[in-house]
């Protein structure tokens, strides 16, 4: 599991081209949140809408520039952002960094060069966060590793796939409290999680052939009547 790809990217270009460009090269390297919006106003309302991690903005829009973006932004969420800057345009960039940019590249980039500076300026953003979300627990069957993506029970150790883990992440963070069955959809499949609660059932017998004894008559991962799930710790 990589969290930093779990990031929502909100990419803001005017440039159709381009725009594709870095969404391919965003997916392409295991980003699978990313967010497109060729001017101002559709990026403030993806912003919104989307409530992304992390912005990378183009300087010249149609209908504004990306200064003024970073501050509306930046008004409603406190996310980094980066600036894509022609070459040359030398005071765009001081611009962009005294008003609270995190970083900037320079067209044309390197795809790779992109990536690596995004997934560095992500990281130095939510590094503790990430690292709080990664518990281990100890329960009376087992032994979850969140930051190993797996579960040691006796002398098994089972991998959790990213959907379990997704799970499991939640009820871990949310130990002995109900989480709903709509929280763990989103957290498993983002915000068009609907209709999945008949698969959510699926993983959550999956979690329990892992964690538990005996997984149907489970001890730890509790089904709430018309609610949700508790991992009980
Ligand atoms: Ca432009």
């Amino acid at each position: 599991m990589d969290q930093v790809k779990d990031k929502k990217i909100l990419l803001v270009e005017d440039e159709p081209e381009l725009l594709r460009m870095l969404e391919t090269i965003l997916k392409r390297d295991g980003f699978h949140q990313v967010f497109v919006a060729p001017t101002v106003s559709e990026a403030l309302s993806l912003t919104a809408k989307c409530r992304p991690d992390a912005a990378v903005l183009d300087v010249m829009l149609p209908d504004g520039d990306g200064f003024t973006l970073l501050g509306e932004i930046k008004k409603v969420r406190d996310i980094p952002i980066l600036f894509l800057t022609a070459r040359g345009e030398a005071e765009d960039k001081i611009l962009g960094l005294g008003l609270g940019a995190d970083d900037y590249i320079v067209k044309p980039f390197h795809p790779r060069e992109f990536t690596l500076r995004l997934s560095a300026v992500l990281k130095r953003t939510y590094a503790s966060a990430m690292k709080n979300e990664m518990p281990v627990m100890t329960l009376p069957a087992c032994v979850i590793d969140l930051g190993k993506a797996e579960v040691t029970k006796g002398e098994e150790t089972f991998l959790l796939t990213a959907k379990e883990h997704a799970i499991l992440t939640a009820l871990c963070r949310n130990a002995n409290r109900v989480v709903t069955t709509d929280t763990l959809c989103q957290c498993a499949w983002g915000d068009d999680s609907y209709g999945y609660e008949n698969t959510l059932m699926v993983h959550i017998r999956h979690i329990r052939e892992k964690i538990e004894i005996n997984p149907s008559d489970p001890a730890a991962l509790i089904t709430v009547k018309g609610l949700g799930y508790k991992l009980v710790v």
